[in-house]
């Protein structure tokens, strides 16, 4: 059993780790500000033995009691949305809130964990992104708030592991759906259930050329449990290898949800990648047996495959997710409270 601090653990991949590490015995100390993260994610999680919640902003510092054998550190806004939205709190989790919690697991001599993001790789000239690949990013644009603070914080990972000799493991998580996403997000899987299930027409953004991959975040969270377990320091991608047109996308949610919506064709935000999907580069094909035993069966297909057991999951009454197509009013209200509290 180890005790385990997860930043962002209200959010959407923070909760679903909080109850990973939960169901194997481990004890959770969960931090979130909720500035987009919600309690609606972990309210189910209150009262397991194990788990504490502590409402705080860990871009201010930071101390957690007791021992700590592991900092694994999502808090961010981490849809582009979001990080549009709140593009200096973006900046702060990114850079103060990765230097306070590598300052965190150096002191309780912990494993760190940085949720890094394949918007590292920009909007790429080499396609698919592996691990070696520096990327294309513009660091004055619109989304370099995000794009920059992750390398930022993967830089200042690498600094502490040299430096101090810390033991970290780096992954890069791309595109990720399934339950606790928020309904709205932004992004284009929820935007495109919601609107499906509204029966509002299809945003799609650009003329829909542009491609993603979706892994469905059992198969995310359960590679990054292997990441965390296993000895590759990483940097590490996480995601689907099988890549698909947003059009394509657009066309799966209609097929699977039975929807009549119509497409309708809106501007390209700037700087949106025009093709991302992961490749598995020489350092980590050398190591292909550690490679599938974090992957291994759990990639999910093509689009034909998009897992759509939860679309109608009772599950939905209990905790907001992207399969609701009501926002609830209380949640709106919550987040607004939480973003009004961090002033740039
Ligand atoms: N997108 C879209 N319609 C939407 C939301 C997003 O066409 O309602 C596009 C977006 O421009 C991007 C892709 O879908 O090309 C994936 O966007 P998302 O926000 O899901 O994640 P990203 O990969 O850009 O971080």
């Amino acid at each position: 059993m180890a005790r385990i601090v997860v930043t962002g653990g209200a959010g959407f991949l923070g909760s679903h780790l909080c109850e990973s590490f939960l169901a194997r015995g481990d004890e959770v100390v969960c931090l979130d500000n909720l500035s987009t993260g919600a309690i609606a994610n972990i309210e189910h999680l209150f009262g397991q033995p194990g788990f504490t919640f502590v409402e705080h902003n860990v871009s201010d510092y930071i101390w957690v009691p007791g021992a700590v054998d592991g900092v694994l550190h999502f808090a961010s806004p981490a849809s582009p949305k979001d990080y549009l939205e709140l593009p200096i709190q973006t900046l702060k989790v990114g850079s103060l809130g990765t230097h306070n919690t590598l300052g965190l697991a150096l002191a309780k001599g912990a494993r760190y964990f940085l949720a890094s993001t394949s918007e590292v790789y920009g909007d790429p000239q080499v396609h698919p992104q592996t691990e070696q690949y520096w990327g294309h990013v513009n660091p004055v644009g619109p989304r370099g708030v995000y794009d920059e603070a992750k390398r930022f914080g993967e830089a200042i990972t690498m600094a502490y592991h040299r430096a101090h000799g810390l033991d970290v493991r780096i992954v890069r998580i791309f595109n990720t759906y399934g339950p606790q996403m928020r309904p709205d997000d932004g992004r284009a899987m929820s935007n495109f259930i919601v609107q499906a299930l509204k029966g509002e027409p299809i945003t799609i953004y650009g003329d829909g050329s542009q491609t993603r991959s979706f892994t469905y975040v059992d198969d995310e969270v359960g590679g990054f449990l292997a990441l965390l377990d296993g000895d590759i320091t990483g940097p590490c991608n996480i995601g689907n290898p099988n890549e698909f047109t947003i059009s394509q996308l657009a066309e799966a949610v209609l097929e699977i949800t039975g929807s009549s919506s119509t497409l309708t064709y809106e501007a390209l935000p700037v700087d949106d990648p025009t093709q991302r999907v992961e490749g598995v580069g020489p350092e980590l094909r050398a190591q292909e047996s550690d490679r599938a035993f974090l992957l291994g069966e759990r990639a999910v297909g093509d689009v034909a495959e998009l897992r759509v057991d939860r679309v109608d999951h009772g599950d939905a009454a209990r905790r907001p997710t992207a399969m609701d197509a009501e926002v609830s009013d209380r949640d709106e209200r919550e987040v607004a409270r939480h973003r009004a509290r961090d002033v740039p």
